[in-house]
Formats: C-alpha cells, structure tokens, sequence
C-alpha cells in the first residue's frame, strides 16, 4: 500500500489536546512504523487470552453487531489502529489515526478516503487501553466493517467475551445493586452468550447488541460491575453436561416460564419456578389500552388479519398461565397465532409479557397482565432483592435454574 493513500485516510486528531500528544509522537513515528511493518503482523486475540491464562475452552471472542445497517458511520480511536484484512489476518496498512467516516462504494469498504477493495475490514487497535469509537460510542477490542449491500454496511464489535460483559451487566440491571446480583448476572450471560457463540459459530455474529442482550460498550462500565466480571472469571452454568443457555428477563410477575413455551428448540432447561421477590417491580402488574384501529393495523401487518378483526381471544395457555396462542377473527376468517407474534405486533414495551386477560370495552381492546420479559429463567427483579436480603450469586442462581450448577470453563 503506497504513501498516498494512507496519508489521505489517517490523519491527526482535531482537538488540542490530542494534538499535542499526536505531535510528539509523530516525531517517533517513522520508527515505530518501521518496526511494525518489519515484523510479519497477524492479529490473533486467542494470544492474549492464552497469555491470561484462560481457558481454552472459553471462547476467545465475541462478535457484537451494533450497527445493522448504515451509510456513513463515524468511527475514531484514541490512540493509533491497524486495518486488517480479515480472511488473511494480515494488516493492510500501517499503524495511523483515526478519525473518518466507514463507507460502503460498489459493495467494497472505504475509510475515510481510503478504498481497502475489501468486502470487510477489521479495524484494530494498536494499545488495548485506548478505545474505539463508533457513532460516538466507545467500544472495547477491534471493530469489523462489513458490506451487506453494494452501498450500506454492518460493524460488529470483536472483543473479548468478558469485556463485552463489563458492557452488558449494567445494562442489564442497575449496576448499584449488590455485587450478588451483579455476579449471577455475569454468570448467568457468560453461560447465554457462550452458547450463542457455539451457535453461531459459522454465522456473521453472534449478538445482536441491545436485542439479543442490552450492550452499551464502555459508556456503561462501572467498577462495580468490573469486579462483578472479574470475580466470576471463567464460570458458567452447566444443566445436565452442557452449558447453560441461562435466559433471564425483567420481572417474571411471580412464576418463571418453561422454556418450551418460547424456545421449544432448546435442550435440557431447569423447570419453571415460583418467585416471591419481584412484586415491588414496576411492571409487577400493568394495564395496557389500544385502539380498535391500533389493534387491526397490527394483526393486518403481520397477516393475521385482513379488513376488520371481529374478535379476539385467548385460545390457549401455557402450563405457568401464561397465553400461548391468540385466536384472529377478521374478514379473512379464523386465525391463530403465537402470544409471542402478538406481543411483538402491539409493542413489546407496551404489551409487557404474555401473561396477560384481555377485554373489549368502548371499542378498546384493555389488557391487564404481570411481568416484563418472557419469563423463563434467572428474574431480574427478584435476583435483586435477593441479594439485597443477603442471598449469594450461587444461591440465586440455584434459585432460578433449579439443577444446574457453576463450573469453570
Ligand atoms: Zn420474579
């Protein structure tokens, strides 16, 4: 790769602080470049975690989709980043700054000014204690650019697996809560995140922040929850000789659900449980009210309706009381479909959870029900108030995955 285009692509930070730092590195820079570029250069994050003395057997990495789909997104680093092809795993460029815009022209990625002719880029930090950012957040670890149409592109953050954790526990649940709740969090999303790893393994990513679980990257650390991580290196929950895909949500409203009931696909999972601690969660019980209008715009958006729905009911409950599938009355006849699509089509932060009674009234639909999440597994509200009564991480586990127990990786 020639002068030119480097020099166009990277380039000193703006502010007067970083150009003061930049200056006098840049006087060392030729040098330090020439030792970089000298050496054969591959990036492999296995090293460091073998370095750690961590086990093989944990995964190296994790891959966090946080942008899904864009034009121009802004990316930054504090300090200096390598471009990596990453099917060869060999750099592109030198060490430089960065401050540009992520492109995507003719289905291959662009930095700044910079065409790579690739139709993915890892961007890679050159110092693990100076952060990326992107759209102005900051992430730990690399970031990977990829094209997913001729003019858009994802980035996914690769980092290590508990890195990733120190951004997702306190995103999860509020991060002053006692460190007993925060360590069966870690555990508990340590055992989720490895077995979407093992899953995903052939696929893009493996995460898809603030979806599959909330992810907020450095902007959401606090020690607290470092130590929360840092405490329970390693552990994860097994369930009959496999690591634990350990769901967990918000507030079960007084039962946990089978899994069966969302995620028949999965294995063997502790049963369903009775919680006591999350009735002074807000959303313990809630009430809900649509339009009739509101209510046929949703089921004919996702075909369970056509003209105008007549009627609405629950036609069938799972075993914890929880409904199971709604029953579609519309011009179009009779149709069934799952609470799950249903809470999805009428907002799932409105329709809190499929334990819920509905009622037609004044031509509104006026649901009640309990609880925020589906259910299944570790309650987040009731884990809190467990350990503020002195319960410990082990003990709450045990509490909402019934069987399984915390083994090191
Ligand atoms: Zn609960």
């Amino acid at each position: 790769m020639g002068d030119a285009p480097y020099c166009s692509t990277w380039h000193i930070a703006e502010s007067e602080r970083m150009r003061g730092r930049a200056l006098s590195i840049r006087n060392l820079f030729p040098f330090v470049v020439l030792l970089i570029t000298a050496l054969p250069w591959r990036f492999d994050p296995a090293q460091t975690a073998h370095a750690m003395g961590r086990s093989p057997n944990l995964p190296d990495k994790i891959r966090v989709l946080i942008v899904k789909s864009g034009r121009h997104v802004p990316v930054k680093h504090e300090s200096t980043v390598m471009l990596v092809n990453p099917d060869t795993r060999q750099s592109i460029t030198r060490a430089g700054w960065l401050d540009a815009h992520l492109t995507c022209e003719n289905g291959t990625i662009k930095v700044g000014g910079l065409r790579t002719g690739l139709r993915s880029v890892l961007i890679v930090p050159q110092n693990s204690r100076a952060f990326l950012s992107v759209e102005g957040n900051r992430y730990r670890g690399a970031i990977r650019a990829t094209a997913v149409d001729t003019s858009s592109l994802s980035v996914i953050n690769e980092l290590k697996l508990d890195e990733f954790l120190y951004g997702m526990v306190g995103r999860e649940i509020p991060a002053s809560w006692p460190a007993a709740a925060l360590e069966a969090q870690a555990i508990a999303a340590r055992s989720f995140a490895v077995d979407r790893i093992r899953m995903n393994a052939k696929k893009a990513y493996d995460i898809l922040a603030n979806v599959t679980l909330a992810y907020g990257g450095v902007g959401a650390e606090t020690p607290a929850v470092r130590t929360a991580v840092n405490r329970t290196q390693g552990k994860v929950l097994f369930y009959k000789g496999a690591v634990l895909p350990a769901y967990f949500s918000s507030t079960c409203g007084g039962h946990t659900e089978e899994v069966g009931a969302i995620y028949p696909e999965t294995g063997a999972f502790p049963r369903a449980v009775r919680c006591n601690w999350c009735r002074d969660a807000r959303f313990f019980q809630w009430e809900a009210g649509y339009s009739w209008r509101e209510v046929e715009a949703a089921m004919q958006r996702i075909g369970a309706a056509r003209g105008a729905v007549r009627s609405l009911r629950v036609s069938s409950k799972t075993s914890t009381g929880r409904a199971a599938q709604i029953e579609v009355i519309s011009d179009a006849g009779r149709k069934q479909i799952t609470a799950h699509q249903f809470r999805s089509a009428l907002g799932v932060d409105k329709l809190r959870s499929t334990w819920f009674s509905m009622q037609v009234t004044g031509g509104r639909l006026q649901v009640k029900g309990r609880g925020w999440g589906h259910g299944i597994g570790l309650c987040q509200n009731g884990a809190g108030n467990l350990a503020k009564q002195g319960w410990s991480a082990k003990n709450i586990l045990q509490r909402y995955y019934p069987g399984a127990v915390i083994r090191g990786l």
